[in-house]
């Protein structure tokens, strides 16, 4: 924390826009030198301009580099502290979207004593200063993130700070409590013990139901917000590949490539209900095979323990054989559905259909690959599968970070509540208090670690 605050008084700047070329492209300025730089590199095209006064407003001028060559014809902002994005006072240039008017201007206000910024270092300065909490900040790389729009629905209500404000009241609540426990513990009075007791009780249970509101709605939230690791499984020649492309390719308008963790790795999806189904299509998982085969088998079974949801696809030409048994055996317990494919030529016979009874809460849906048939009742089936019961709810937590925080918090009071019943003593109940307590901060920042912060504006991109 301490190194942080240090660096603060440095004023940043960095590229806030996408790099390519575009429209307009943005240099960001913050800190308390913003506009004495801007002062040594820009020259406003009207006589009458204060730099120095004006604030919330466009000023049109050139940039103008050491040597006195413009650089750009340019519209700059200033937002003066405290009413900015970071508290700070903020400058910012709008350049013509070139890489070399945005990488000159960058390096004329470098070159007037600002650093490059850090990634996401601009939304931590707002963290900081206290513009926004954690959860807040957190949400403004959701809403850049975001893959359909209930996850950006979702982003922006957590940036309007409405998660903020539940959790902020229950640590609250929380916090009272220990307040209360502390105190009985300073001046025991004599006949506390018993109502004590039970308001206590009382009290964490109503805070316990509100965590558990928040967590199934947490549910549906990390669906909506990371979308869902979808494979397509099943031996070879079912239809799986013409399935994918069917699936993908039935409205080009939604589908988009996303870029794996590795760049070369495109994955196909599919945004169905507001879900971002990433398909993946595995090599046929048989017994037997060559070395390759089984190395592509390795890969699928991998692929198969990490799937969100799994669509066993099945041949209703073929039937269903021995290999398909052995593979929705290897399934069970994971979330699938069976799709029988083919159905142009066959309707799914009765084995299909006790193939998928066999598979606790799996459906079995009727498709064609080559049809077309049967394949938006599929979609709604893997959107309903991976919502399970969380459908319906309304999901204000969505990062595994909060939910993660919130199961900590609503230990910690079951915790409470089993050991109040048991009689243990108070001063144990203080400290698991307070650990619930402690998680719910975390999730504000009010009570987050620096490697927690860290660790969160690492992730953000670069002017952010
Ligand atoms: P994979 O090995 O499971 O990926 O299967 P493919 O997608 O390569 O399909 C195997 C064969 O089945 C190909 O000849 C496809 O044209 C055919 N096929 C796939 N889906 C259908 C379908 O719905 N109906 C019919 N009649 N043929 C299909």
């Amino acid at each position: 924390m301490m190194e942080r605050t240090i660096r603060r008084e440095e004023t940043i700047a960095a590229i806030a826009t996408p790099p390519g070329e575009g429209g307009i492209g943005i240099v960001r300025v913050s800190g308390r030198d913003a506009v004495a730089i801007l002062k040594s590199i820009f020259r406003p095209r009207s006589e009458g301009v204060d730099l120095d006064r004006v604030t919330h407003r466009l000023v049109y001028g050139h940039v103008y580099d050491g040597a006195g060559s413009p650089v750009d014809e340019v519209l700059v902002g200033i937002m003066r502290a405290p009413h900015s994005y970071t508290r700070e006072d903020v400058v910012e240039i709008n350049c013509h979207g070139g890489f070399w008017a945005l990488r000159l201007t960058l390096e004329a206000v470098l070159a007037g004593g600002a650093r490059l910024a850090e990634p996401g270092e601009f939304t931590e300065r707002a963290f900081l200063n206290g513009r926004l909490d954690l959860a807040q900040a957190e949400a403004v790389a959701d809403i850049i993130r975001a893959r359909s729009a209930q996850a950006h629905r979702l982003a922006v209500s957590q940036l309007g700070g409405r998660l903020s404000a539940r959790v902020g009241h229950l640590a609250d609540r929380v916090l009272s409590l220990l307040a209360a426990v502390e105190a009985e513990l300073d001046f025991p009075m004599e006949d506390v013990g018993e109502t004590g007791g039970e308001t206590l009780v009382r009290e964490v249970r109503q805070i316990l139901a509100a965590l558990e509101e928040l967590l199934r709605g947490f549910a549906a939230g990390r669906v909506y917000r990371e979308g869902v690791s979808t494979v397509l499984a099943g031996k070879p020649n079912v239809g799986k590949s013409s399935l994918l492309n069917a699936l993908t390719g039935r409205d080009r308008a939604i589908v988009t490539g996303v870029p794996g963790t590795t760049r070369d790795v495109i994955e196909e999806s599919v945004v169905v209900g507001g879900v971002q189904l990433r398909l993946a299509d595995t090599a046929g998982l048989h017994a037997g095979g060559d070395a390759l085969e089984v190395l592509g088998m390795e890969k699928t079974r991998r692929a198969l323990v990490d799937a969100g949801l799994v669509v066993l696809v099945g041949d209703a030409a073929a039937g269903v054989t021995a290999e398909d048994r052995q593979l929705a055996q290897d399934l069970a317990g994971r979330p699938v559905i069976l799709a029988v494919n083919k159905t142009d030529l066959r309707p799914a016979g009765r084995e299909f259909r006790e193939l998928a009874a066999s598979l606790p809460g799996c459906r079995m849906m009727e498709v064609s690959a080559l049809t077309g048939a049967g394949l938006p009742e599929l979609e709604q089936a893997m959107v309903d599968t991976v919502l399970g019961n969380s459908r319906g709810e309304t999901p204000l937590v969505a990062a595994a970070r909060h939910g993660l925080a919130l199961e900590r918090a609503r230990d910690a009071l079951r915790e409470v509540l089993d050991r109040a019943g048991a009689g243990w003593p108070l001063d144990i109940l203080a400290s698991d208090l307070r650990q619930a307590w402690e998680a719910l901060g975390e999730i504000t920042g009010s009570a987050a670690g620096s490697e927690v912060i860290d660790r969160i504006f690492r992730d953000f991109c670069l002017g952010k």
